[in-house]
């Protein structure tokens, strides 16, 4: 089995310009992507901005860019200095001993160096009901599933407060007749502009200081509305609702290193050095390890730090 220098796990901005650096350093890196699954919303190739809309806070884009279109370029300027890159879902790392292995469904991989960039998936709320609807009228993805003829015309829930929350409830705007989102607390997380934006969108409304104890009728195998609790007054309620659309976070797809390098207490990866992992060898970068900044530009230069500390420590060994 050949044995290469840098394999780079995932395909988000932090994989592909460790990708690009990697590969202008000569090291011909090789990408392991994860297969599409668009239910799990983040975990598919090009990452995140695969279901983004507009990015207008990518530097050199001064028009906007829709995410898709990013990562397509960014893929293509990988792919131009000589980066390969392979699907599958790496499930299994031995990294007790070099070269390190990984191994896919059906493959195994042996690497000099492994740059971990897998980046962060979507977080749910733990309720029943919300996987018994799953993808019948529950969605943690609008812009993959809010414009399909079930969501039209309806009124729609957006649970969160944070920056995809509004994004999302912004978006299904423009098929629903009415947008609710149902944050636990009476301030948004959302920057600034994303607020006022909602604000004055008449199609939104907010159900401040509410959660959702159900998702209605698993017995009808529909989204017909949610039961909701007011937290500050125990005041339970019901509200009609064609679709509910989940977007409160995202938690580190890290599952397959556990035990292989050091997690935080939420499973991110720790680093320390800029992006090296507790495994000499083994660095990580973007979303798997941040979970302050957590934009395409900074997983984009952590990536680039991850190449180059790579690229250092790969000299180091003699390569
Ligand atoms: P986030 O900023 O962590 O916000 C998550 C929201 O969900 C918070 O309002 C949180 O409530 C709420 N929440 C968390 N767990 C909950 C639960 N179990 N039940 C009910 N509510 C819950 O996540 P995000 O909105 O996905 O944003 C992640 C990052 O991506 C941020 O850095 C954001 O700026 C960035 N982003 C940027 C853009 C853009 O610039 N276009 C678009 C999307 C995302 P609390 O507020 O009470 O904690």
């Amino acid at each position: 089995m050949a044995i290469e220098n840098v394999v780079i796990i995932g395909s988000g901005p932090s994989a592909y310009t460790a990708a690009i650096y990697a590969s202008r350093a000569n090291l011909k890196p090789l990408i392991v992507e994860g297969e599409a699954d668009i239910s799990k919303r983040t975990d598919i190739p090009g990452g995140q901005l695969m279901i983004t809309t507009e990015v207008e806070n990518y530097p050199g884009f001064p028009k906007g860019v829709e995410g898709p279109e990013l990562m397509k370029l960014m893929r293509e300027q990988a792919e131009r200095f000589g980066t390969r890159v392979e699907t599958g879902w790496v499930e299994k790392v031995d990294f007790s001993k070099r070269p390190f292995s990984l191994k896919t469904g059906e493959r195994e991989y042996q690497a000099k160096a492994v740059i971990i960039s897998t980046g962060a998936g979507a977080k749910f709320l733990g309720i029943p009901s919300e996987k018994l609807l799953m993808n019948k009228g529950v969605s943690a993805c609008a812009t993959c599933d809010g414009a399909l003829p079930p969501f039209r015309n309806k009124k729609l829930i957006v649970v969160g407060g944070g920056d995809t929350a509004i994004e999302e409830a912004t978006f299904l705007t423009r098929f629903a007749s009415k947008v609710a989102i149902v944050h636990r607390r009476d301030t948004l997380r959302a920057s600034k502009i994303m607020q006022d934006k909602a604000k004055k969108n008449p199609k939104i409304e907010f159900l401040w200081n509410s959660v959702i104890e159900e998702i209605l009728d698993v017995k009808a195998g529909k989204v017909t509305g949610v039961r909701l609790r007011n937290v500050n007054t125990n005041e339970v309620s019901v509200t009609e609702a064609g679709g509910v659309f989940i977007a409160i976070g995202h938690e580190p797809n890290t599952a397959f290193v556990k035990g292989a390098v050091e997690l935080d207490e939420k499973g991110y990866v720790k680093v320390t050095k800029g992006t090296y992992t507790n495994v000499e060898g083994v660095f990580a970068a973007g979303d798997c390890v941040d979970h302050v900044y957590r934009q395409a530009v900074t997983a984009a230069g952590m990536g680039c730090m991850a190449a180059i500390d790579a690229e250092r420590w790969l000299e180091a060994q003699g390569h």
